[in-house]
């Protein structure tokens, strides 16, 4: 069993069909703009482009900040590598926080206390990153009014968390510039695609711009600066356009998925689910559990090769990002609560499609696994 397999609704193939019958073998036409349509009524968001990938949208906001080489980027040490890569690759300097145990998310007291500090200091950042971890909103209206004191602009990757809310708004909102993404395994997909969302038209237009090669109106080739080719093919704009009105049942879904390891797991010492932030609803794209293992009898790796033997994928949470070859040498703060999530964390299998009996299954190799240990 997988950890987050695409979940089709019926639609899809039809939906195929009609956009290749409709003439628009490319990013652009009809569908892509019919697809952005619906981002923005399930995201309230005003202004959206729809991108080839969730990536492909934060490099664009990144673009569209005019971020520049030796130009600092702040991001939570616990997220995906995506949030920040595209940074990196245009000479950004990021620097890792650390994430709240309640939420997961970026911490808004530890934001405020190092943005102080850096503008006691005189160096600033350009941008910092909230991250919406497997679906569970940051708090952005803290962390906006943190970041609008400094005159830093706030991006977030909401990649994770279409159809999650905090504080009664979409994930997203607060922020700047969002980035969505519709790739195969999150909660709706295009099969591989993404949306750059915002209230403001101008950073829109500048990404659409650049997002197909920047070129300018003219009927020769004229470029005033290098783009990308980042639209969204028109076959699968109509892929998410097919998925996007079972949002709110997917999210129904996997909610009670989380529920329902909950409720299967309350009794079994040493396990904790992620807990849901204050004010949150989030999507509960993958359910995230933390092992104690001196109260379980195993840690999460051992948990993780119990379920493997059975046939199930589970997968560790997000190393954080010091810890990585990669980002060898990039400045951080001191991460504890992100180290001690990758010490215990354990995401399991959460896809929308899973049947009660099927997760029942999972639920009782994690016990048995506890009772083994225990007596064992
Ligand atoms: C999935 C994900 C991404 C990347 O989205 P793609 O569409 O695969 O490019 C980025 N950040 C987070 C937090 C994600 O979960």
């Amino acid at each position: 069993m997988l950890l987050s397999p695409p979940h089709l609704g019926g639609g899809e193939i039809g939906a195929i069909a009609a956009s290749l019958d409709d003439g628009w073998l490319a990013p652009a036409g009809p569908v892509p703009a019919a697809f952005e349509q619906a981002v923005a009524l399930a995201t309230g968001f005003r202004h959206v482009l729809a991108t080839c990938s969730g990536t492909a949208a934060l490099h664009l906001a990144y673009r569209c900040l005019d971020l520049q080489p030796g130009d600092h980027v702040w991001c939570p040490g616990f997220t995906f590598a995506a949030t920040i890569a595209p940074a990196v690759q245009m000479g950004a300097v990021p620097r890792f926080l650390d994430v709240d145990a309640a939420s997961w998310t970026l911490d808004p007291l530890a934001l405020a206390r190092d943005l102080r500090t850096a503008a006691r200091g005189g160096v600033l950042p350009r941008a910092v990153v909230a991250v919406d971890t497997y679906g569970q909103c940051a708090d952005l209206p803290a962390l906006a009014a943190t970041c609008e004191a400094h005159g830093v602009a706030l991006l977030s990757d909401s990649a994770a968390a279409m159809g999650a809310t905090r504080h009664g708004r979409h994930a997203g909102h607060g922020s700047r510039m969002a980035a969505f993404s519709f790739n195969g395994n999150k909660i709706v997909t295009a099969g591989g695609g993404g949306a750059l969302c915002s209230d403001d038209p101008l950073p829109i237009a500048r990404a659409r711009h650049l997002a197909r090669h920047a070129r300018e109106a003219a009927a020769h080739y004229q470029h005033e600066t290098t783009g990308y080719a980042y639209g969204l093919p028109s076959p699968l704009a109509a892929v998410g356009l097919a998925q996007l009105p079972l949002l709110d049942a997917r999210v129904a879904a996997r909610r009670a998925i989380a529920a329902r390891y909950a409720l299967g797991l309350s009794d079994v010492p040493g396990i904790a689910l992620m807990p849901e932030a204050r004010g949150g609803r989030a999507n509960r794209w993958l359910t995230a559990i933390r092992v104690d293992a001196r109260r379980f009898g195993m840690g999460g790796e051992a948990l993780r090769l119990a379920l493997a033997a059975a046939g199930i994928e589970a997968r560790p949470v997000w190393k954080p990002l010091h810890l990585q070859p990669a980002f060898r040498g990039v400045p951080h703060a001191p991460l504890p609560v992100a180290e001690r999530l990758f010490a215990e964390g354990l995401c399991l299998p959460s896809g929308s499609a899973m049947a009660p009996e099927v997760q029942d299954r999972v639920i009782a190799v994690i016990r048995a696994a506890h009772e083994r240990a225990r007596h064992g």
